[in-house]
């Protein structure tokens, strides 16, 4: 399946809208509907052409036939492994990688970081992703406290576009004093600081990758010849095609690889570590959010155990996992 729809710019998405009771109508911000008795329309929103379409042929196309390219992207690739009868994961290579996400641990207190590590650790989580920027004092407590409860764990980190690349380097080093080396730090710096980006891979032996500032295949040309040493993928910024091209890129120019997520559904989610298994070749996968999420939409395949794995292999069709109205038909 796949959709485009005024509650959402995914199957995901718009399934979970409609069953939250999200209406979609709302004010006609497209052109001006003054003349006309009715004043409200269904419009999509946020939503992007320069993922599915070039500059060219925006100019061409009218929005309805891109926002249906969008939707055909997913809908085909899904419904084509599923009547191959084949997992997802296998139009994108001979044998799933291992996919093994991190889990984040959620602003807060250090002693909220410390017990939420634990109770993950003990259930075999391996990686933690801890979002930094907010409180300088505070976030190095909270990486201590992760430290303590999970001594072995790898240590992922995101800035979300917080710091300055003075406060990336100063915090990489009182880290490093505490005896914490990351591996891997997700856009320090502003989105369109791609020279601070460039500036910080070199500084730092563990790559820095950027999220907020690659939104198209342009931005990622433009970050590797900066000199950025990771990209994040992401679904939803890229549209899996793009993603595609963006991966082979990062693979031939060697920079490393992050598979991320926004706060998606379970369907994109495994659609996302379906995809990364499938190529191969990413050195960190951050698709955590079937771990948060109460999900009384889908059925089948649910997403990775407590320990952060996702068992693709016992896929059978497509992602494995759908809206439960068909599982039920
Ligand atoms: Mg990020």
């Amino acid at each position: 399946m796949g959709a485009v729809t005024p509650v959402g710019n995914s199957v995901g998405e718009s399934w979970e809208a409609l069953c939250s009771g999200q209406s979609g109508i709302g004010p006609i911000t497209k052109f001006d509907a003054a003349a006309f008795d009715t004043r409200i329309a269904g419009e999509l929103k946020g939503f992007d052409p320069l993922r599915y379409v070039t500059k060219r042929e925006r100019r061409r196309y009218d929005d309805f036939i891109i926002f249906a390219l969008a939707a055909a992207e997913m809908a085909v690739l899904d419904a084509l492994a599923r009547t191959m009868k084949m997992p997802f994961w296998r139009l994108y290579g001979e044998k799933p990688a291992p996919a093994r996400t991190d889990i984040t641990v959620v602003i807060g207190t250090p002693e909220q970081a410390f017990d939420f590590a634990s109770f993950y650790r003990a259930r075999g989580m391996k990686i933690f992703k801890i979002k930094v920027g907010i409180d300088y004092d505070n976030d190095l407590r909270r990486l201590a406290a992760v430290r303590r409860a999970a001594p072995k764990a790898e240590i992922f980190l995101d800035a979300n576009c917080a710091w300055t690349v003075r406060e990336a380097r100063s915090f990489i080093r009182d880290l490093g004093r505490a005896g914490i080396r990351p591996s891997v730090l997700e856009q320090p710096v502003k989105k369109d600081d791609f020279g601070g980006l460039a500036a910080l891979s070199r500084d730092f032996d563990f790559p820095v990758c950027a999220d907020e500032s690659l939104y198209s295949l342009r931005d990622a040309v433009r970050l590797l010849r900066a000199g950025v040493s990771g990209l994040n993928i992401k679904l939803m910024k890229l549209g899996l095609s793009q993603s595609l091209e963006v991966y082979r890129l990062a693979r031939a120019s060697g920079a490393k690889l992050m598979m991320g997520e926004m706060l998606e559904s379970r369907l994109s989610s495994l659609c996302a570590a379906h995809f990364a298994a499938g190529l191969g070749g990413f050195d960190f996968i951050d698709l955590d959010t079937p771990l948060f999420i109460k999900d009384r939409v889908t059925a089948g395949f649910a997403g990775p155990g407590p320990d952060g794995i996702y068992d693709l292999a016992g896929v059978k069709a497509g992602i494995g996992a759908v809206p439960k109205i068909f599982a039920e038909r």
